[in-house]
C-alpha cells in the first residue's frame, strides 16, 4: 500500500517558508508520510546555532483517537520522524563556529491544546512518555523539528576540550595568539575560568 505524501502549504505568518501543518482532519482516512528538506535559514534556532545546508526530515503522522467517557473524543497526533543535517554552533568560550553534524529521531504524541484544560480529566495512555500540545490551526512539523534539534544539542559546545577562550580584557582569541594583557598576573582569573568550565551554563 502506498500512502500519500503531505503537501507543503504556506503559513501566513512566515510567507517565505514552506511549512508542513498537520491537522487531525488530514489524518482521518490514512496516515501522512512526509519526506521534506527544511532549507537553511528557514528556521531560527538560537543566537549561537545555525543550520548549514538543508535538513532532510522523513517520517509519518498518525491520528490517535482517545476516548474519554461516553461522548468525548480527543484527536491526538502521533508524529514520528528522523532528521539529519549540519549545524554550526558557537564555541562557548571563544565564540568560533564549531561544525556539529546532527542525526536524530523522535516519536511524540501531540494533544489538542484545549483537551487538558481540566487536569482532573487528563487521560493517561499506557505508553505515555512524552505529550506535547498543538494549537487549533494544527501541528507545525518545523516547530517540532526545531525544538528537537535544540534538545539534542549539548548544553555547551566547545571547539576543543582545552579551548583557551577569549582574553577577558582585550578579546583576543587566545587559541590563536596570546596577548599582552598578562592574564597570569591575577590568579583569580584562572580560578574563575576553571570554575566556569565545570558549571553548566543554564
Ligand atoms: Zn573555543
Ligand atoms: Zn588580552
Amino acid at each position: 500500500m502506498t500512502l500519500p505524501t503531505i503537501q507543503l502549504t504556506c503559513t501566513p505568518h512566515r510567507p517565505n517558508v514552506k511549512s508542513v501543518i498537520i491537522t487531525p482532519l488530514q489524518l482521518e482516512r490514512e496516515p501522512l508520510l512526509f519526506d521534506e528538506a527544511i532549507p537553511a535559514g528557514a528556521l531560527e534556532y538560537a543566537p549561537d546555532v545555525t543550520q548549514v545546508g538543508p535538513l532532510p526530515v522523513t517520517g509519518r503522522a498518525d491520528l490517535l483517537l482517545e476516548h474519554r467517557g461516553h461522548r468525548e473524543q480527543v484527536a491526538d497526533i502521533r508524529l514520528r520522524a528522523a532528521y539529519h543535517g549540519d549545524f554550526e554552533v558557537l564555541c562557548a568560550r571563544c565564540v568560533e563556529p564549531v561544525q556539529t553534524p546532527l542525526t536524530g529521531s523522535f516519536d511524540l504524541i501531540f494533544r489538542p491544546q484545549e483537551a487538558d484544560a481540566d487536569p482532573g480529566e487528563r487521560a493517561i495512555t499506557p505508553d505515555e512518555t512524552e505529550i506535547g500540545y498543538y494549537e487549533e490551526s494544527g501541528l507545525s512539523l518545523e516547530d517540532v523539528v526545531r525544538e528537537q534539534v535544540l534538545l539534542s544539542l549539548p548544553s555547551r559546545t566547545l571547539c576543543k576540550e582545552d579551548c583557551k577562550g577569549l582574553c577577558p580584557r582585550c578579546g583576543q582569541n587566545l587559541n590563536l595568539e596570546s596577548c599582552n594583557c598578562n592574564p597570569t598576573a591575577d590568579p583569580r582569573w584562572n580560578a574563575l575560568a576553571g570554575l566556569a568550565g565545570t558549571v553548566k551554563s543554564s
